[in-house]
């Protein structure tokens, strides 16, 4: 539940602009997807001129959400992206809460003279907006997504179309409803969801049951080869190289889930994924219990994120990177900061 007095600035803003723009994190996931089309839906049926402006491509197994076709890439549409941000009056900012999430857009946001409003469930927000909705007892930003739409007395645009898109962020956030989903609200918000008419047999398959040949050959491969224990600390670790990346015809989003992987082994609770960018080495981890990736993360990998679930990036070799996971983890286990 969001408060009731921010539910109502939120709709005085919404009231008083025409030009609105959802912009999502980088590297988006279906969380940060469904929520801003979900969002683009309701606001397009009020009669706003609404734009999703994502900060690079997301994966190709959200394409089926309605509106896809229309979210704006601010890596290969510079222009449009000045054009639609020169006027617009509103930016809603969703799934993150630094600016520092949107990558190169963040110097553009920056001249918009329009409001800021952010809806986000991961800790520690900055003060990057007028209106902050920072809730990190959500499953997904795509929860507080239903909230405020149903709060806002917006319910009956929620229809069948939309509500998958709720529906896919909360399933991708939660590892259909295996982690982060303890609370009985989020079943409640599922099971209206289905009510609505949701196909989840649908999504499902689109989300999860989509894989690419090669993606399913990359997995067997990262788990069979590359993957690793810490002699020293509860932990196992995938290393990916860009030159096995390429072999196995590497996507974005293909590796999405693989860190979740190690956390599957007896006795493990902490977990890593290296990937070899040409620019950077990209890193995901997740956690069972109190161990905090994201204060990891933070600290050596230039990145942040949830309790259990975290992620950052890496200036220097692959070798180097995972050289500082086996030497300050266990370290890490005894400070904790
Ligand atoms: P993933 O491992 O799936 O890429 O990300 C897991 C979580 O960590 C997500 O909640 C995501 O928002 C956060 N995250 C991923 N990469 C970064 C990063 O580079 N910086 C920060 N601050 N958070 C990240
Ligand atoms: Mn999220």
């Amino acid at each position: 539940m969001v408060k009731d007095t921010t539910i109502r600035q939120l709709k005085e803003f919404v009231d008083k602009a025409e030009n609105i723009v959802v912009i999502p994190h980088h590297n988006p996931d279906g969380d940060a997807i469904g929520a801003s089309l979900a969002w683009y839906g309701v606001l397009k049926q009020l009669g706003k001129n609404v734009n999703v402006i994502s900060p690079n491509s997301f994966p190709e197994f959200l394409e089926w959400m309605p509106g896809a076709e229309e979210v704006v890439n601010f890596e290969t549409e510079k222009s449009k992206v000045y054009t639609l941000l020169g006027s617009a009056e509103l930016l809603f900012f969703l799934d993150f809460n630094g600016l520092s999430r949107i990558k190169g857009l963040q110097d553009v946001i920056e001249q918009s003279s329009g409001k800021r409003i952010m809806i986000d469930h991961h800790p520690g927000p900055d003060d990057i907006a007028d209106i902050m909705i920072s809730e990190t007892s959500a499953s997904a930003t795509c929860e507080l997504m239903y909230d405020v739409i149903t709060q806002s007395g917006w319910k009956e645009l929620l229809n069948k179309e939309l509500a998958e898109c709720i529906y896919a962020g909360i399933m991708t956030d939660t590892g259909t409803l295996s982690y982060n989903s303890s609370r009985p609200e989020i079943y409640r918000i599922v099971g209206d969801l289905v009510g609505i008419g949701v196909d989840k047999d649908k999504v499902h398959k689109l989300v999860f049951h989509s894989n690419s040949f090669s993606r399913m050959k990359l997995l067997g491969y990262a788990l069979g080869s590359k993957m690793n224990k810490l002699e020293d600390a509860p932990a196992a670790y995938i290393v990916l190289s860009d030159q096995e990346l390429k072999q196995y015809d590497y996507k974005p989003g293909d590796s999405e889930g693989f860190v979740n992987y190690p956390l599957w082994i007896e006795g493990i609770s902490i977990s890593a994924l290296f990937m070899e960018h040409p620019d950077k080495i990209k890193v995901s981890f997740r956690s069972r219990g109190t161990f905090p990736v994201n204060k990891f993360s933070e600290k050596f990998f230039n990145g942040g994120g949830h309790v259990n679930a975290a992620g950052g990036e890496f200036y220097g070799t692959l070798e180097k990177a995972v050289e500082t996971f086996k030497t300050k983890l266990p370290e890490f286990l005894v400070s904790k900061k």
